[in-house]
């Protein structure tokens, strides 16, 4: 069975001291390295233009490395490069791209400690977290690749008139643009360009401008695992610039990104004003994540969830929760619990084993958030804030902070951070509850915790979500396990990591032959 005969990539265990040691030695290599990231064209780094330093959020003094920016001659080039390159990849079939995908995840796993350190020195991930995305990264190698092998692997003949040959056979695009977020810098970077390759295009991969470091490392590795250079470039930028100039761009065949909601809909305007073919954009954007909880459900159980929902990677996650929704007969004894777990929860310096909760990634991040926490100060109610290390003012570190608010729609649109917002709500009105935050239009995650079944399915139909979690944390979706993506204002679909991933990376062709 194709996809239960397969295994996802395995971690590190930093209670371990083998693991902690190396862990160690591959930070001091990492802070020893000053690395160099740039325009990546057929395998060679160019000079590019206006160098930035890139600093690490929970210490802006240290500076891990640069960045050039990529010209409009540099795009040009790497399209040049990938269009020629990208006909001889496509005709190789899912069964030829298939091994490069799979040797892509083995280079993955065997930098696992460098990669880890890089994360949380350039993005502010714990060691967990570290970990997570290079497995996530891995994950989607081996999944497209499995993919690959099993919808291009030459033409499927469909039934139709005697006398008559029908077949369908999927090809590639063309040129992909893949643009990703600094939140997984590693997973979602990796996993967008390995889509649009599994599917037999090339690829021009803009990633977010905090971390371009990570992201040249990975397109290293695509070259180490034996990928033509041609058929990937790294374009690092602004988005206002570099962005802008490569969704514009006339020969560009498809756009997969992951960001904001605000700027989904910037690039859908800009595809649309462009002359020429109409290319597919496939977004996955923000959510405005709920949890329903009944007074069914298990305490201790909830309180874990709710945090780990909440504050892991400091909230930077677009599935995390923002909402939680409690009834008024368990609020008080669940807003105790909770205020007891923030406590507990270590915040600081995200490269150390003991850390919890790391910083945001940059002053612009932290400024929103403070300036959210002002409105929460004024009009809601500050539950609990947890507490910061002495020096957390040499970066990025934010609070993380629970409140109450009055309203089941207070929030209008997505808070990125570790904030999460408790509102209570009277059981007999969870109708009207429910289809408030609804009627924002979002629909990534969705969390219910509860013993009651129809309970769970009452607020599943009530509430629209591409991923709904029952019982358990609403976060940390695994390939193949949890195909993840949502709708509305959240994406396009179709959803990383799941049996349909690669559909609108690939062009059909139907062929009938009168023989
Ligand atoms: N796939 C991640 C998760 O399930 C979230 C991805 C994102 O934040 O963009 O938590």
């Amino acid at each position: 069975d194709i996809y239960m005969d397969r295994q996802n990539s395995l971690g590190r265990d930093y209670s371990q001291k083998a693991d902690r040691e190396r862990h160690a030695a591959a930070l001091a290599r990492v802070d020893a390295e000053k690395l160099t990231s740039g325009p990546l064209i057929g395998g060679k780094l160019r000079a590019g233009t206006n160098p930035q330093a890139v600093t690490n959020p929970f210490d802006t003094s240290r500076v891990l490395g640069h960045v050039f920016e990529t010209t409009a001659a540099d795009l040009d080039a790497a399209i040049d490069a990938a269009a020629r390159a990208q006909v001889a990849w496509d005709r190789k079939g899912g069964a030829g791209r298939g091994p490069v995908l799979r040797a892509m995840a083995d280079a993955l796993e065997a930098d696992l400690d460098r990669l880890v350190a890089l994360l949380s020195r350039e993005a502010g991930k714990t060691l967990n977290d570290g970990v997570a995305e290079v497995r996530e990264a891995a994950d989607f190698c081996r999944y497209y690749a499995m993919l690959a092998e099993r919808d291009f692997g030459g033409p499927q003949t469909l039934k139709g008139p005697v006398g008559e040959i029908n077949q369908l056979v999927l090809h590639g695009r063309g040129v992909f643009a893949c643009i990703s977020p600094w939140n997984f810098p590693l997973a979602i970077f990796t996993g967008q360009i390995a889509a649009a390759l599994a599917a037999g295009n090339a690829v021009l991969a803009k990633p977010a401008e905090q971390t371009p470091l990570i992201a040249a490392e990975a397109v290293r590795l695509y070259y180490r695992a034996g990928l033509d250079p041609d058929l990937l470039a790294l374009v690092p930028g602004r988005g206002e610039t570099v962005g802008a100039k490569l969704v514009a761009h006339p020969r560009i065949d498809g756009v997969a990104f992951t960001g904001g909601t605000d700027t989904a809909t910037a690039i859908n305007r800009s595809l649309a004003a462009r002359p020429g073919p109409i290319i597919p954009f496939i977004a996955e954007t923000g959510g405005l994540n709920g949890m329903f909880v009944d007074t069914t459900a298990l305490k201790e159980q909830v309180i874990d969830d709710v945090i780990l929902s909440a504050f892991g990677s400091s909230g930077q996650r677009c599935s995390a929760l923002r909402l939680l929704y409690v009834p008024h007969d368990a609020a008080d004894a669940l807003i105790e619990g909770l205020k007891g777990a923030l406590a507990a929860q270590v915040v600081g310096d995200p490269s150390d084993p003991s850390t919890d909760i790391g910083p945001v990634i940059d002053a612009d991040a932290k400024a929103m958030l403070e300036a959210h926490l002002k409105r929460l100060e004024s009009d809601a109610r500050i539950i609990a804030r947890a507490a910061l290390p002495a020096g957390a003012d040499k970066g990025h570190l934010f609070a993380p902070t629970i409140a109450e608010v009055p309203t089941p729609d207070y929030l209008e649109r997505e808070v990125f951070g570790p904030i999460l917002h408790v509102c209570r709500y009277e059981p007999s009105r969870l109708r009207e509850t429910a289809s408030k935050l609804a009627a924002r239009g979002y629909g990534l995650t969705l969390g219910v915790h509860s013993r009651i079944e129809a309970f769970a399915e009452e607020v599943a139909r009530l509430v629209p979500a591409g991923n709904v979690y029952i019982n358990r944390s609403i976060i940390g979706a695994v390939v193949g396990v949890q195909p993840f993506g949502g709708e509305g204002l959240s994406g396009t679909g179709p959803k990383a990591g799941g049996p349909w991933s690669l559909i609108r990376y690939a062009s059909e062709k139907a062929i009938s032959n009168n023989i």
